[in-house]
């Protein structure tokens, strides 16, 4: 399959089961375009209340933000892949960079995780990106070419075609600063252009590359607009019904 326009709402850690479920019914209800899949990363309470809303219906599908790298065993507290994939989850969130920072996930950690999701038919959405000290020192091009060559880049042509990539500056997650869709669409054909190096041409065509920082209705049509962003993961924006709504009508 080629490349996806995607609208990912990341929700996480906020909403109360009942707010998130009206959330849920409200994007779920909405007119959306036939052509865009939406996809809501939830927090793990609300998962089964929301693959429920979704399960069934066309191009809106749920997530998790987060799992444990390892299978199983005596980790209290914990979610497992094999969790997700018994409730059919389709997606999950790897690699972000709040995780990053906050649970110190190193990229080969991200790499485990990766096939852990992979094996058990959860597509991963892999995110990736730089701090604003490595977008200062004008080397974000090669940090992120690092992240993608320890955490993504093992993987098998076949495999890394079922991943979908999210670019996101970390200076510009939560901060209200977006990059300009020129800054994005710079990353994000470089990104393009590493996986051509490594794989091919066609593996580059086929995967979707996602920006995430800052999206809002005001900016998501410039962004969206860029030959090589081929949507966005959305944090803030996407807590709000009619905002989000909006978002996916941006492509
Ligand atoms: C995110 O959580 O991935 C994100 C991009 O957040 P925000 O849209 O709030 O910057």
């Amino acid at each position: 399959m080629g490349r996806q326009k995607i609208a990912a709402g990341n929700w996480k850690m906020n909403t109360s089961h009942s707010d998130g479920y009206f959330l849920a019914s409200a994007l779920t209800k909405a007119k959306r375009p036939s052509d865009v899949q939406t996809i809501m990363a939830v927090p793990f309470t609300h998962l089964g209340a929301v693959q429920a809303l979704t399960f069934d219906k066309k191009n809106i599908a749920v997530a998790a933000q987060n799992f444990h790298h390892e299978e199983k065993g005596a980790y209290t507290g914990e979610i497992s892949i094999g969790m997700l994939s018994s409730m059919h989850i389709p997606y999950a969130i790897i690699g972000h960079s709040e995780r990053r920072e906050y649970q110190k996930e190193s990229n080969s950690l991200l790499a485990t995780k990766l096939d852990l999701a992979l094996a058990h038919n959860i597509k991963p959405i892999f995110c990736c990106g730089e701090k604003l000290s490595v977008r200062k020192s004008k080397k974000h091009v090669s940090f992120v070419k690092k992240q993608l060559r320890e955490g993504l880049f093992h993987l098998t042509k076949s495999d890394v075609k079922r991943v979908v990539i999210a670019y996101e500056p970390v200076w510009a997650i939560g901060t209200g600063e977006t990059a300009s869709p020129e800054q994005a669409q710079e990353m994000h054909a470089a990104i393009r252009k590493m996986l051509a190096e490594k794989y091919d041409q066609e593996v580059a065509d086929s995967i979707s590359i996602l920006y995430g920082g800052s999206v809002k209705p005001a900016n998501a049509k410039s962004l969206f607009g860029q030959a090589d962003v081929d949507g966005g993961l959305v944090g803030g924006a996407s807590l709000d019904a009619n905002g989000f709504i909006e978002i996916i009508h941006s492509f």
